[in-house]
């Protein structure tokens, strides 16, 4: 069990993990290397490092945060249970346990598809890996908006009856996946997945598998109380959930590397005094 997870791996989540390295807890970073700060070509305003790409300002923090003790596992955290004295997130298949959670998965928010949240354990899945089985010799959509999307729809592949994968056509799938370029509309069900909608045509599929880059925070962690669009939390980053901190862009305004680095610091010290 680690003290603190910190769930993202950019500019506040590479601050909270040096500074609770610095307190001497153990952390695990989760998150790929997809946040906003990679779209940035040129960083002028973060003290210290001129004129830098975001690019190599995120592989320096890396890299610091890694050489201070940090452990990083890369992947989506789909889900974040709340136990008696700790938090269990799921992985994949993998479950992660810490003490304490720090968010900082930044602004961007996935915008769910219609049926989504009504059918999610209903035959719409975010983890192949962890339900593929239920859908043994039956027919799949994989809708890939995520980097684990392609690895999935080929495990699903070695599974299922069918798979179409909804996305671009990618050199790595396997030959058993049909894929199509039309954008998701809805998905269809009432008590059950029985498809999905897709260039204005309706599809039968048994299940739908999802892979994005994030998980929308109310799926993430139902409960969190929020302030719009942004997580709601007080002066030590604490938010309306014992044990659950929140940095960076995902507080909100500005969106800003300084701020996020800020916020990181203060919610590791916060969480590593209320470890004490
Ligand atoms: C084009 C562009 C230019 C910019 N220029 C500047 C600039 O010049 N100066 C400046 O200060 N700021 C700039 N910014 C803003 C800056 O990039 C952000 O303010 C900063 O990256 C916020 O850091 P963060 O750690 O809060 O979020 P992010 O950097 O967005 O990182 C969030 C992380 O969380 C991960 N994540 C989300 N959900 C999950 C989940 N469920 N499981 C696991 N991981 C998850 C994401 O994959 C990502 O790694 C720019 C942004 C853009 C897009």
């Amino acid at each position: 069990m680690f003290d603190i997870a910190v769930i993202g791996a950019g500019p506040a989540g590479y601050s909270a993990a040096l500074n609770a390295r610095k307190r001497e807890k153990s952390v695990v970073v989760i998150g790929q290397n997809t946040g906003w700060l990679t779209k940035a070509e040129l960083i002028e305003n973060y003290p210290g490092m001129p004129a830098i790409s975001g690019q190599e300002m995120l592989c320096i923090m890396r890299r610091q945060a890694q050489d201070m003790g940090a452990q990083l596992r890369p992947g989506v955290v789909h889900q974040i249970i709340a136990m008696d004295e700790s938090f269990a997130m799921s992985l994949g298949a993998d479950f992660i346990e810490a003490k304490k959670v720090i968010l900082c998965t930044g602004a961007k928010q996935p915008r769910l598809l219609p049926g989504e949240e009504k059918l999610l354990g209903r035959g719409v899945s975010y983890c192949g890996t962890c339900d593929g089985m239920l859908y043994r010799g039956k027919h799949v959509a994989v809708i890939a908006q995520g980097p684990e999307a392609v690895h999935e729809a080929n495990f699903l592949a070695s599974l299922c009856a069918s798979v179409t994968y909804f996305g671009s056509k990618d050199e790595a799938l396997d030959p058993r996946v049909t894929v199509r370029s039309e954008k998701v509309e809805s998905i269809l069900g009432d008590m059950h997945v029985s498809g999905l909608t897709a260039g204005g045509e309706d599809l039968p599929f048994d299940g739908v598998f999802i892979f994005r880059e994030t998980m929308a925070l109310s799926s993430l962690i139902p409960g969190l109380e929020m302030d719009g669009a942004f997580i709601r939390v007080d002066r030590q980053m604490k938010t309306s959930i014992p044990g659950v901190y929140a940095a960076g862009d995902c507080t909100g305004l500005p969106l800003q590397v300084a701020k996020a680095v800020g916020e990181g610091c203060i919610a590791a010290l916060a969480a590593a005094k209320e470890l004490k």
